[in-house]
């Protein structure tokens, strides 16, 4: 890293976009604006819902995101901990939603929540310019559900706080679902079935090493195979293009044109190749790779009195920087050294 404290990148100067040694063009930033959580899930938390690291104001992540879309950026996501206990959230959608990418357009500009304040917040996030959620849920069924975020009710709340989004015109509405097999995979064929009643795109996610706990093994994955051929067992499945050389997502839709699932398989069809990503954790380190083994302190740069320039440099050589794929279920794999709720997911 002696190279970020070298004079201005010509390429800087030449070419505003962030791309990495690789030549990938990096365009999407997953910002975590808390890593507090009110859901305690058992297969990423240990049982603690404080936050480990601190949050910055939210003039500053709003100063830091502006820095990045000045360099390409043109997706945000907010994430967490829980994006939608941190106060201020509105004022930052509707600061985001004022935004214009380097083309001159509105960002697309999307959340990941638990949902479990999102029947009060839709209509008041979508007023602020929020564009879409993804919601997460693992399970259909409410003691399942219950048995894993570890909050009594939180099935019903979430259910209305997906309607809620919905209703408010937050949509596509996506529902992440991380499947562990013995734990969570009996309910594949509910979730088929709910994305058909409920209008919303069910999304399969292959459990990766980043818990809290000591529980992945390769065997809790279940892999993109056979979660297409569950499904098509009962609902036949026909594949669908992508709609981007990145979309981490591959797409079926049921045959009978009723609905759409996705399966995302960093584990089993790793899609680095074409990853488009970096993160912002909510205190303000930027991270290329979820899996990355350094962090890199932008906001310490931020906090020494850095100026915009100085600031723009750091994230074009630290996304320069970014790492060509993950290592999991390598030999060499070391997980890294936070979480996913410390991340952002
Ligand atoms: N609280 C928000 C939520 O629940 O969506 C945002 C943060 S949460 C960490 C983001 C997503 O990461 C959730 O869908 C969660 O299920 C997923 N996740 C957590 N640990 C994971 C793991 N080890 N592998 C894959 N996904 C994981």
């Amino acid at each position: 890293m002696a190279a970020l404290s070298q004079g201005p990148s010509p390429a800087l100067t030449s070419s505003p976009r962030l791309t990495d040694s690789h030549g990938r063009v990096i365009h999407d930033l997953r910002v975590s604006i808390t890593d507090r959580c009110n859901y305690k899930c058992v297969y990423c938390r240990t049982g603690e819902l404080g936050a480990q690291y601190p949050e910055l104001g939210i003039e500053e992540y709003l100063r830091l995101i502006s820095l990045f879309v000045g360099l390409g950026v043109t997706k945000v996501r907010l994430t967490g901990g829980e994006p939608l206990l941190r106060r201020g959230l509105i004022e930052l959608v509707q600061e985001l939603a004022r935004l214009r990418t380097l083309w001159d357009e509105p960002l697309d500009l999307a959340l990941t929540t638990n949902g479990h304040l999102l029947e009060s917040l839709s209509a008041p996030l979508k007023a602020a310019g929020l564009q879409r959620v993804t919601v997460s849920m693992d399970a259909v069924d409410a003691p399942t559900f219950e048995r894993i975020t570890r909050v009594p009710g939180s099935f019903e709340t979430v259910l209305r706080g997906v309607r809620a989004a919905r209703a408010a015109g937050l949509t596509p509405l996506k529902i992440n679902c991380v499947l562990l097999r013995g734990f969570n995979d009996d309910q594949i064929d509910g979730f088929a079935r709910f994305a058909r009643e409920e209008g919303v795109v069910v999304r399969f996610i292959e459990f990766m090493p980043l818990e809290e706990g000591r529980l992945w093994t390769p065997e809790i994955v279940v892999p993109l195979k056979e979660i297409v051929d569950r499904i098509g067992r009962v609902l036949p499945l026909v594949e669908l293009d992508a709609r981007e050389a990145s979309e981490t997502a591959r797409r079926y839709g049921f045959a009978d044109g009723k609905g759409e699932i996705g399966i995302i398989a960093p584990v089993t069809q790793a899609f680095c190749g074409a990853c488009s990503r970096v993160r912002l954790t909510s205190d303000g380190k930027i991270r290329t790779c979820l899996f990355s083994q350094v962090e890199h302190d932008l906001y310490g740069r931020l906090r020494a009195g850095a100026g915009d320039e100085e600031l723009r440099e750091y994230i074009f050589r630290t996304v320069q920087g970014k790492e060509a794929r993950h290592h999991i279920g390598e030999p060499e794999f070391m997980k890294p050294s936070r979480s996913m709720v410390h991340i952002g997911g």
